[in-house]
């Protein structure tokens, strides 16, 4: 009778392009989300990312590659809030099944589950701010992932119920181990809390009310649009006695205006991650964290 069984099943395997292929494809628009599918999903799913660490998630475009990648997704996954818009939709309305379409259990838009900052009361789109729906870029505040991380199990148990437990057993795992990091970065950052900081893009304002840091300035003027020269050169005015620690841009951001900044005041211009993969160093999303603090740290101690 099991050996009967056992055949049916292995017959059905071969026959069936589903069975055959029964992990749950996950497709994450940042390395971020990507990472922590991983986390939750592990072996159970496979996971691809749209973007890699050193790309800028406003702009790439809906290439057939991943038209092809969301037509066989159960999972979409990523920051929302209008980062995407240059893409997503296009990717969704060519190649999304009805499972990652808004409001069904397989799309997560990050920024919906957690407070979006920066939310603009007028947009003026002909200033060409990329950021019209408020800051999207949610995951560097840990308290988000976390957030997400329940999230993403959620909608795994729905769209996969078989494989329910180990997804609940994934979270609980990863919960804990998050706990705990996030309380070393907590003290961490408590030492640098009110250090000053001049940001190239807006992309690290949660990181910043987590850690408790002040931005001081921001170089582009309006989000996506890179300074002008007279902006660059009030800029200047407004930091120099501004006590600011370090100028910080992510490995995508132009670097120019950051390094001229840096040869004026003699304020560090550092490199953040921004994401996983965005330093050799930050392999997954504890390093990610590690690595950012680490470099923050540096800064001050420099300066
Ligand atoms: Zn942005």
């Amino acid at each position: 009778m099991k050996r009967t069984v056992l055949a049916a099943a292995f017959a059905a395997a071969l026959l069936s392009p589903a069975a055959a292929d029964a992990e749950v494809r996950i497709l994450a628009c940042e390395p971020e989300w990507a990472a922590l599918a991983e986390e939750i999903g592990g072996e159970d799913v496979t996971v691809h990312s749209a973007t890699h660490g050193r790309q800028d998630a406003h702009y790439i475009r809906a290439r057939p590659s991943l038209i092809a990648k969301v037509r066989r997704a159960k999972i979409l996954f990523c920051s929302g809030a209008d980062l995407e818009t240059g893409w997503l939709p296009v990717l969704l309305e060519r190649g999304g099944g009805r499972i990652v379409q808004p409001g069904q259990p397989g799309h997560i838009m990050a920024a919906d589950h957690v407070q979006v900052l920066e939310r603009p009361e007028v947009v003026d789109r002909s200033l060409g701010d990329i950021h019209p729906g408020g800051n999207p870029h949610v995951h560097l505040d840990p308290r988000n992932i976390a957030v997400l991380a329940e999230v993403l199990a959620g909608r795994l148990e729905q769209v996969d119920p078989e494989r329910a437990d180990a997804y609940r057993q994934r979270l609980a795992s990863f919960q804990a181990r998050w706990a705990d990091a996030m309380a070393g970065w907590r003290e961490r950052a408590a030492a640098l809390r009110g250090m000053k900081v001049i940001v190239y893009h807006k992309a690290w304002v949660y990181l910043l009310r987590w850690a408790e840091l002040d931005r001081v300035a921001v170089l582009e003027r309006v989000s996506g649009v890179p300074p002008t020269a007279s902006h660059l050169v009030e800029v200047l005015q407004q930091v120099r006695n501004s006590g600011a620690r370090a100028i910080l841009r992510a490995p995508f951001d132009p670097d120019d205006a950051s390094e001229w900044l840096s040869g004026k005041t003699g304020i560090p211009a550092v490199e953040l991650p921004f994401t996983v993969g965005g330093r050799p160093e930050a392999t997954d999303l504890f390093s990610l964290f590690d690595s950012t603090l680490a470099l923050l740290e540096e800064a001050r101690d420099r300066s």
